[in-house]
């Protein structure tokens, strides 16, 4: 039983910060090494916050944890001490907590009931709750292989070793069928290891939970682009079902602004991928920022990432730009008080390090030298509008035209579903207009034993979504290779 007057007695409190000036000068993660004592007793009390809600918003439904994280249980057992019970709660219903209390945005917390009101002290710190269980159960060796004691005969392919996919191959694996990921590049991890960058989550992180996998019987293969180095019809002969989780990763662009093909101008991947390479050891990164001014165009997560990874390697200036207002810091709107998530302010602790941010303005021209490389962008300021059809629009105001020092251009401006790959070309999937990979209800593609689930199903989108739908399409393909599953299926496709 919760302590119903905790949040009455301790104000919200979040996890410290490394100083801005030390986290600028290396790749470590942002937040403060405590001692285990310390954090523990500050994350107790924290959890002590919790009022264990008779409907706890925080816990599913729309706006709360698609997992359906097991919140208020594990608040009181971290209350009261109880680590090892609270590991077995979050681990319930999350593969990887580790990642989420790292990476997600916590839609729980937008959704807690003491969000409501300032005089609450603000959400219950459920993500930092959630990241001391998991590290607390890593340190006390409470993560343990879970072998399967059962064995289906029957085998899975996994295209794809991000969340979701790895989600899905220790969901199937546990249940007894013979796992193989395949990932197309040379190590493991997807966007985690080249999408991420380490100073929101170290890759050690990743690795010992790799290393738990493999120990349970999950068989990886790197290097290997399926549909190229292992046809379509060896797949289909090898395995009993397919699991595409193959991402997202199709980076929009900009293909209106003029000088757009300047030198120095790279969608976000483009150097979020060769900066995490190089923190891997794989030499200097081919898109660097070291003694640039680096403009970011785009307001959002992955903006936030190119804006901690140029600070890092040295960039004279760092903007990012926006081209909505500047949200406020609560929504102003007296029909709900409620903050709702996204629609708020987010300030990143990049943000808190260098640079600068710009909101309600679009570039309107970039501009090069005489060897074709970008070197300034015009501004423009902007304004956000509804067309007829109710579709946002941004449109330029004849206000503040303003020409700014620009070396190296980052667009991280959204994702427009899967890349291109012979693979689902071989398999026949189609795509949405959206770019992404149809299913039915059962996480089924138009191919048959072939589902998909994470980011190349629900667009780019949250690393709790991605674990949600490897949990659900494992409990999919469980009942399509066995009859029935027990395994959970916490979300249904969108
Ligand atoms: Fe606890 Fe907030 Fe969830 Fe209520 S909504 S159970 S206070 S975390």
């Amino acid at each position: 039983m919760a302590d119903p007057y905790g949040f009455l007695q301790h104000d919200r409190a979040d996890a410290e910060k490394r100083p801005a000036a030390e986290r600028r000068s290396d790749w470590r993660e942002v937040y403060r090494d405590l001692p285990p004592e310390t954090r523990d007793a500050q994350v107790r009390t924290q959890a002590t916050r919790c009022m264990d809600c008779g409907v706890p918003f925080c816990h599913s439904g729309s706006a709360g944890c698609p997992l359906g994280n097991l919140i208020p249980e594990w608040n009181d057992l971290v209350r009261r001490g109880d680590w090892g019970l609270a590991s077995d709660r979050l681990h319930a219903t999350n593969n990887f907590p580790e990642f989420t209390g790292r990476l997600c945005p916590a839609p729980c917390e937008a959704a807690c009931v003491l969000a409501i009101s300032h005089d609450a002290g603000g959400a219950v710190a459920i993500k930092r709750v959630e990241q001391a269980i998991a590290d607390v159960s890593w340190e006390q060796g409470l993560v343990r292989p879970t072998q399967s004691h059962v064995s289906s005969g029957k085998r899975v392919a996994v295209v794809g070793s991000g969340p979701a996919g790895l989600a899905a191959a220790q969901q199937l694996t546990r249940a007894g069928h013979e796992v193989t990921v395949h990932e197309r590049d040379d190590r493991l991890g997807g966007l985690l290891r080249y999408g991420i960058p380490e100073f929101k989550m170290e890759k050690k992180v990743l690795d010992r939970r790799l290393a738990q996998l493999r120990k349970e019987g999950t068989k990886f293969v790197t290097g290997c682009e399926v549909g190229v180095d292992v046809t379509v019809e060896q797949l289909r002969e090898r395995f009993d079902a397919v699991v595409l989780a193959v991402g997202a990763l199709r980076g929009r662009d900009d293909t209106t602004t003029p000088g757009r093909d300047l030198a120095g101008i790279h969608l976000a991947m483009e150097h979020l991928v060769p900066a995490n390479r190089a923190c891997e050891g794989d030499g200097a990164p081919s898109v660097d920022a070291a003694g640039k001014h680096v403009v970011i165009i785009g307001g959002g997560d992955t903006g936030a990432d190119c804006f901690g990874t140029a600070v890092r390697q040295g960039a004279a200036s760092v903007l990012q730009l926006d081209q909505y207002p500047r949200p406020p810091a609560r929504r102003d709107d007296e029909r709900s008080p409620w903050p709702v998530w996204p629609w708020v302010l987010r300030t990143y602790p990049a943000h808190e390090e260098a640079g600068e941010r710009r909101f309600a303005v679009a570039v309107e021209r970039f501009i090069g030298d005489e060897d074709g490389h970008v070197r300034q962008i015009r501004l423009r300021k902007v304004r956000v509008e509804r067309d007829a059809s109710g579709r946002r629009v941004v449109v330029p105001t004849s206000e503040e035209v303003e020409v700014l020092p620009a070396d190296l251009v980052l667009l991280a401006i959204g994702f427009e579903g899967v890349e291109h790959m012979p693979l689902l070309d071989g398999l026949g999937v189609g795509l949405t207009p959206r770019g992404t990979i149809p299913c039915g209800s059962d996480w089924q593609t138009r191919a048959p034993g072939v589902f998909v689930c994470g980011d190349a199903h629900r667009g780019a989108s949250l690393v709790v979504w991605a674990i949600a739908e490897g949990r659900s399409v494992a409990h999919a393909v469980d009942a399509f290779l066995t009859g029935s599953s027990d395994l959970p299926s916490p979300v249904i496709p969108n």
